[in-house]
């Protein structure tokens, strides 16, 4: 299944930028190829417009909404004009489709460090030429990590205390471990919400321990 579903029904415009705000949406404001989100890179300036099949190659898709996807500019400028020669799509080398597979389920791997790595010819040259495991990329897999494991350890935690609750006697310490289920919650509250502009973190059912 992908991971992006268009719903938007944009008129025929002129321009390919014209569609950004339709794209923005359907691509749920994150980029189609790291998935980073606009509120990670700091705001909608941070993304472009892509035609996932270049212009160069493929003049007439210019203002084709579906060969228009959302990316962050990095990706978009490390894609560039590339496409696999008939050649290589022959042997199997293409770019993963966002918008018709997931192509971390199914053509990635995440290594321990955030590193991604080839399950397929698919992922392996989509991973090399949008270049996915470029520094940054690693550091906020591993920081979407981090905020997972974070949040399982403080779960576990404020349920332990929940059961200490039911039998705690003494009004003293009962209040003391109400106070601290308080504080707990505030912080899973808050890890919760950046766990959220870190989105999919909870699909990536392969990830190596
Ligand atoms: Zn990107």
């Amino acid at each position: 299944m992908s991971q992006f579903f268009r719903t938007e029904l944009p008129p025929a415009l002129e321009r390919h930028e014209e569609y950004r705000p339709f794209l923005r949406r359907d691509f749920s404001f994150v980029c189609a190829y790291c998935e980073r989100p606009e509120v990670v890179l700091g705001g909608e300036e941070f993304f472009e417009v892509d035609h996932f099949r270049p212009v160069k190659k493929f003049p007439d898709l210019r203002v084709h909404y579906s060969n228009l996807y959302y990316a962050c500019g990095k990706c978009n400028r490390h894609k560039a004009d590339t496409w696999p020669s008939e050649n290589l799509i022959e042997q199997g080398f293409r770019f993963a489709d966002p918008c018709e597979e997931d192509m971390y389920l199914n053509h990635l791997n995440e290594g321990q460090n955030g590193e991604l790595k080839e399950r397929t010819k698919v992922g392996g040259y989509t991973c090399e030429h949008i270049r996915l495991n470029r520094p940054a990329l690693l550091a906020w897999r591993l920081e979407r990590r981090g905020i997972a494991a974070d949040l399982l350890t403080l779960q576990a935690l404020r349920e332990n205390l929940a059961l200490h609750l039911q039998t705690a006697s003494g009004s003293d310490l009962h209040e003391r471990v109400s106070e601290q289920i308080a504080a707990l919650d505030s912080t899973i509250s808050r890890l919760r919400q950046r766990s959220s502009d870190h989105p999919n973190y909870d699909r990536r059912g392969e990830w190596e321990i």
